[in-house]
C-alpha cells in the first residue's frame, strides 16, 4: 500500500466556489512528487489538507495506513509528527538562533520559547548538528536565523522538518522566494533525503522545468482540478 493516498478530496472556502474538485492520487515511500499548476490552481490548499490543517469537505487520506480524517486531536498530533512542512517563507522565528529554530521542530511549531536549548538533551542536540552538518550550514547553528541569506533559511527550515524523523515532507513553494543557485541547492537535498533516507517529498512548485528535472512523478492541477498525473518524462512530452 501507498504511504499516501488521497480519494476525492474536495473542498470549498465559500459555498459555490470549489477550490479542490474530487482530488484522486497517491505517494509512495521514498517518492518524490511535484504538484504543479499556476497561481491560484490550489496547490498550496491540497497541501495543507493532507495533514489536516485545513479541513477538507470531503474525500479520504490514507497515511501510514491511517485515515487522517477520522483522527482525534491527540491522534493527530502523532501523525504531524511523521509528516514535516517546508514553507516558501520559511517561517522560522527570526530572533532564535539557528540551533534553536532547529530544535522547534521537536515542540511542534507555534510555540515562543526562548533559551530553549537546555530543555534537549545532548542526542538531539547532536541530531540537530548532524542535520545542519548535512546542509553544509553546521557553521551558523548560533547566529540568529534572520542574519542568514533566504537560501540559508530554507535549509534551516528543512532541518527543522527533518528532526521529527518524518516520513513524509510537504513543500509549499520552497523555491519561490530563491535565486537560481539557492533554488538548485535547496531541490538537491530535497532529492537527496528522498534517496538517502528514504523520506517522502511532496512539492508544490510553479516551474514545469525544476519538477522534471527532479520528480519521479508529477501530478499537475488547474482551476481546482487534477489535470495531469504520470511521470516526469510523460510530462516532457505533454509539453
Ligand atoms: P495555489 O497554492 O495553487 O496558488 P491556493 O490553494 O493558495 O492555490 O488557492 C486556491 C484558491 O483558493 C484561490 O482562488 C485562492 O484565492 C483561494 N483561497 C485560498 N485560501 C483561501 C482562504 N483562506 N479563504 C478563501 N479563499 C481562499
Ligand atoms: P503563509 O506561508 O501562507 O503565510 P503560514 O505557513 O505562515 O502561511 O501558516 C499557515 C498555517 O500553518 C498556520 O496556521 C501555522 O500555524 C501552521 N504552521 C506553520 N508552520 C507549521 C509546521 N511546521 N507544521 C504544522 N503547522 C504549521
Amino acid at each position: 500500500m501507498a504511504l499516501l493516498e488521497v480519494q476525492g478530496l474536495t473542498k470549498s472556502y465559500q459555498a459555490n466556489v470549489t477550490v479542490l474538485q474530487d482530488i484522486h492520487f497517491h505517494a509512495e515511500a521514498g517518492e518524490f512528487l511535484s504538484i504543479i499548476g499556476p497561481s491560484g490552481a490550489g496547490k498550496s490548499t491540497l497541501l495543507r489538507c493532507l495533514n489536516r490543517l485545513i479541513e477538507a469537505d470531503a474525500g479520504d487520506i490514507t497515511f501510514d495506513k491511517k485515515n487522517i480524517r477520522d483522527l482525534k486531536r491527540n491522534e493527530l498530533r502523532k501523525v504531524r509528527t511523521d509528516i514535516g512542512m517546508v514553507f516558501q517563507h520559511y517561517n522560522l522565528v527570526p530572533r532564535l538562533t539557528v540551533i534553536e529554530n532547529v530544535l522547534h521542530g521537536r515542540f511542534g511549531y507555534k510555540s515562543t520559547l526562548q533559551g530553549i536549548l537546555g530543555l534537549f538533551s545532548e542526542e538531539e542536540k547532536e541530531r540537530a548538528f548532524f542535520l545542519l552538518k548535512k546542509l553544509g550550514i553546521e557553521e551558523h547553528a548560533y547566529k540568529r536565523c534572520d542574519q542568514l541569506s533566504g537560501g540559508q533559511q530554507q535549509r534551516v527550515g528543512i532541518c527543522r522538518a527533518l528532526i521529527q524523523n518524518p516520513k513524509l515532507i510537504l513543500c509549499d513553494e520552497p523555491i519561490a522566494s530563491l535565486d537560481p543557485h539557492s533554488s538548485k541547492v535547496i531541490m538537491d537535498y530535497l532529492k537527496s533525503i528522498t534517496e538517502e533516507m528514504g523520506i517522502t517529498c511532496i512539492v508544490n512548485l510553479h516551474q514545469v522545468d525544476v519538477a522534471q528535472s527532479y520528480s519521479d512523478r508529477v501530478i499537475g492541477l488547474n482551476s481546482g482540478k487534477l489535470v495531469f498525473e504520470g511521470s516526469a518524462v510523460q510530462l516532457t512530452q505533454s509539453f
